[in-house]
């Protein structure tokens, strides 16, 4: 539990930080839009992705429990567009996607999300929630699918700010549409030859996009939640769109708070699929760790943009190695610190410091979710330890399990550092990789350095890294 428990955030409906009260005591419910199955997910998809980690690690860290829910589009005009392109069925290739996602986000220690609804397994509660919004008089048939009618939902535009009177400006009815008004979106599509189809009150058909994240919110979450999110892009059309429905069909305010994050930017572009600029998760993880790409995304708040480069990569790869070498400084001077039976002025000064950044961190966290400044008390603790550990000649243990408790902390929430905190070193493996130190010593003794050698890259092909030390051998493990 973060100390503080002032979390603000900013909300896109009302565009100013509040105070952040959920609904229902000591609970949070989180809808996150997520992708639609057709490609490989790129790093713009995991900034998004990341970053609502990264807020519901920060809340369950608080002490609340999350439902969380992000739902798969995975029946959609793209979809079918690129089946009709590679020629497999679009149901198998929304599938095969569906799972490399899942997989990605897995390998980015991106915690899963509770339920993950798919939208052609609801299309019979879709159906029922277009029944009630016709039945309330806000969506009507057409000749081509059953269209929300925008200007009957007065509230429309409160999200993201945009007019009716400009949505009509140029625009109008293409022929062959069955609308009645430029801006009214489809809740129903009727279907056209060789799509995938299935039995509504209006012949067969899928659903239109927007509508599937209102119905899946409410089956899951109920007719008001906490938090709904997304990238900037959903905020019109999509999440005005969402609003628009499910307000209709509730009568009440739908959800409190409206998360966005920012893009991630290639060369002044946002990364996406259509512009072929993108780097797939894939790819970047032949090069870098999960914590390096988190920690590269984490830099940044996550309603700034974030700029993708080389160099920004390799910065954050550094970075991290520091603190991770950190780590490891605190754990080998464990092994020769003392218990303390007193403090001195070092002991204090550290304790200041770590004392400092816990505060600093939270309330950067408190802020709006602020990982950008959240990092920085994380390299004063670091910068902290290892000047103490270069001034004092014995250790005191305490102070350093305190580091070692913020790090944890920070850990969690950024997911990050979690390897070394699960792995401690066990007695057996210690006992081990000891005696093959103790071999390789002998063997350099009787100059046998080719097979001395062998033992330390074979090691090092395990991830164990010797290192020799005026004081001897030491082992740890290699994490970047
Ligand atoms: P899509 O699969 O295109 O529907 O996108 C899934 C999610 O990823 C949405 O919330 C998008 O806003 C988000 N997203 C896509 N591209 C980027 C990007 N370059 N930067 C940040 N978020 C993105
Ligand atoms: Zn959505």
């Amino acid at each position: 539990m973060g100390i503080g428990l002032r979390l603000r955030v900013y909300n896109t409906l009302t565009k100013q930080k509040e105070e952040f009260r959920p609904l229902r005591d000591g609970e949070v419910r989180m809808y996150v839009c997520g992708p639609t199955v057709y490609d490989y997910t790129h790093l713009g998809h995991a900034r998004t992705y990341i970053a609502f980690d990264v807020i519901r690690r920060y809340l369950e860290h608080k002490g609340y429990i999350v439902l969380m829910v992000m739902n798969f589009t995975d029946i959609d005009d793209k979809i079918i567009r690129r089946a009709n392109e590679t020629g497999e069925d679009p149901k198998e290739l929304a599938e095969k996607f569906l799972r490399y996602f899942l997989e990605d986000m897995n390998a980015l220690k991106v915690k899963p999300a509770d339920i993950y609804p798919r939208v052609t397994e609801h299309i019979e509660e879709i159906i029922d929630f277009v029944k009630k919004l016709e039945e309330k008089g806000y969506a009507y048939e057409g000749s081509d699918g059953v269209y929300f009618e925008v200007q009957k939902f007065k509230d429309y535009g409160k999200l993201s700010g945009i007019k009716l009177e400009e949505l009509r400006k140029g625009a109008r009815v293409e022929p062959g549409e069955g609308k009645k008004n430029p801006e009214d979106f489809a809740l129903w599509k009727k279907a056209k030859p060789d799509e995938p189809k299935w039995e509504s009150p209006w012949g067969e058909g899928r659903p239109g996009w927007h509508i599937e994240c209102s119905t899946m919110s409410s089956k899951y979450l109920g007719e008001s939640f906490d938090i709904h999110g997304g990238g900037n892009d959903l905020i019109f059309p999509h999440h005005e769109n969402e609003i628009a429905q499910s307000e209709a069909c509730f009568g009440h305010e739908w959800v409190k708070y409206w998360l966005h994050t920012g893009f991630l930017m290639v060369n002044g572009e946002k990364m996406s699929k259509s512009l072929g600029n993108f780097v797939t998760i894939r790819d970047l993880l032949k090069r870098y760790s999960p914590e390096v790409i988190r920690f590269f995304v984490l830099q940044r708040h996550y309603r700034s943009p974030l700029d993708y480069s080389e160099e920004g990569m390799k910065h954050a790869k550094n970075n991290l190695e520091r603190l991770y070498n950190t780590l490891e400084n605190i754990r080998i001077a464990l092994e020769r610190a003392e218990i303390s039976f007193r403090w001195d002025s070092e002991e204090f000064e550290l304790y200041e410091i770590i004392r400092s950044a816990r505060r600093k961190f939270y309330d950067a966290m408190d802020d709006d979710f602020n990982t950008a400044e959240a990092m920085k008390p994380i390299f004063e603790v670091a910068n902290g330890v290892n000047r103490y550990l270069s001034k004092v000649e014995r250790p005191k243990e305490s102070v350093l399990r305190k580091a070692l408790e913020f790090f944890k902390a920070v850990g969690e929430v950024f997911g990050i550092f979690e390897d070394y905190f699960r792995e401690e070193k066990t007695g057996e493996e210690e006992t081990l990789i000891q005696l093959l130190i103790d071999v390789r010593a002998q063997l350099r003794k009787a100059k046998n350095f080719a097979l001395a050698d062998k033992i330390r890259a074979e090691l090092k092909e395990m991830g164990i890294q010797l290192e020799d030390t005026p004081q001897g051998t030491i082992w740890k493990r290699i994490k970047i």
